[in-house]
This record gives structure tokens, sequence and C-alpha cells, in this order.
């Protein structure tokens, strides 16, 4: 028990720990994900503007449903928006349009790494989100690698993973903590 206990509080502290994702702190990075993310034909994040009528119509047609129920998965129901606590202290970063307005809010996304609005949506939503805790946004860091960082320190993440997963299996095979909450904790794929 006691183990567990320990094991516990140092994830809660590595979670406490993460660095902000480098598009939260640079507005120049965020917006060269932001505008991949929009020209990507299996992404087509959007729309720029939410009365855009022809936006939704496509993105109906994409799924093979109505424009009402495609309007229904948004970027703030989607399994990688993050807006958790530790999140949302990094994304006061600089930005190009406010952290909150009347239609929602900016969260992270783990999938294409750049701060999407609430409101908006692409076409590689999954159902599941928001990540609104600590823990579930820290799993989902240990599983990304961003796609800006140097070679060295996406071997060192690596590495890291790997000696986790071997403690991991030390005691007893499985994972110790189930911890739940929005999103599967998945591999972040769909990226750029
Ligand atoms: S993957 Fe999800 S959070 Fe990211 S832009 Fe698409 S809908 Fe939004």
């Amino acid at each position: 028990m006691k183990i567990l206990i320990e094991s516990f509080k140092q994830f809660l502290k590595e979670a406490i720990d993460l660095v902000c994702p480098p598009a939260t702190q640079d507005l120049e990075l965020n917006t060269k994900n932001r505008d991949a993310a929009i020209e990507a034909e299996h992404i087509q994040y959007g729309p720029l503007n939410l009365d855009d009528e022809e936006y939704w119509e496509r993105s109906a047609e994409h799924w093979n449903t109505t424009p009402d129920i495609a309007k229904k998965s948004r970027c703030g129901n989607c399994t990688a928006f993050d807006v958790s606590p530790r999140m949302k202290e990094c994304l006061p970063g600089p930005t190009s349009e406010a952290i909150e307005d009347a239609e929602g809010e900016l969260g992270y996304c783990w999938m294409h790494h750049f701060k999407c609005h609430s409101a908006r949506y692409c076409y590689t939503w999954a159902a599941g989100g928001p990540i609104s805790e600590d823990t579930v946004s820290a799993q989902w860091q240990e599983k990304n690698e961003f796609p800006e960082e140097p070679i060295e320190e996406k071997k060192k993440k690596r590495k890291k993973r790997r000696r986790k997963r071997r403690s991991k299996r030390g005691y007893g095979g499985g994972y110790m903590f189930d911890l739940g909450g929005g999103g599967d904790g998945g591999d972040g794929g769909g990226g750029e």
C-alpha cells in the first residue's frame, strides 16, 4: 500500500512538473500548426465564422449526416481537447484570439498541437472529451512527442516511457492506476 501511495505521489508530481506544450508559448508555432490543420484535407479545422453554413454542410456530407447533427461534434467535446487546470495555466501564453468569448473557450488540441476553440471542430474529432483533469492531461503529454521537439528530447522521453513501463510491470504486469476521465489517453494520432 505504501508503495502505491508513494508511486501515486510521484505520478502527481510529474504531472505538475510537465512543461507547457511549445505551441501554447509560441504564437508563430501555434499559428503554423493551426493553419496546417485548416488546410489539410483530412483535418479541415474550422469554420472561421461559426455561422458558415457551407462549412457545416460539407462536414455533414463527410460524416454522412445532417448539418444539425454535425454541429453537435465540436472541439469542446472532443477527446483531444485539453482544458485541464494545468493546461489553462499554459494557455494565457501569446494568442491571436481571446481565451474565452461568447461562443466558448480555447483549449489545447493534442492531435494537431495548437490552441483550438471549443466551438470549432475538425474531421478527426473523436468522442470522449474534453480533458478536464490534470492527470489525464499528463497522460496525453507522456504519450505525445511534440512535432517540433528536438530529437534528443524525443529520445529522452522514449527512454522515460520505457522505464515507466518496466517499473509498472514490476508491480504485477498492468497499469497501477486507472485514472479514467475524459479521453482514452490515446497516442495523439492523426497529428500533422
Ligand atoms: S482533434 Fe478534436 S480538439 Fe483537435 S481540432 Fe479536431 S475536433 Fe478540435
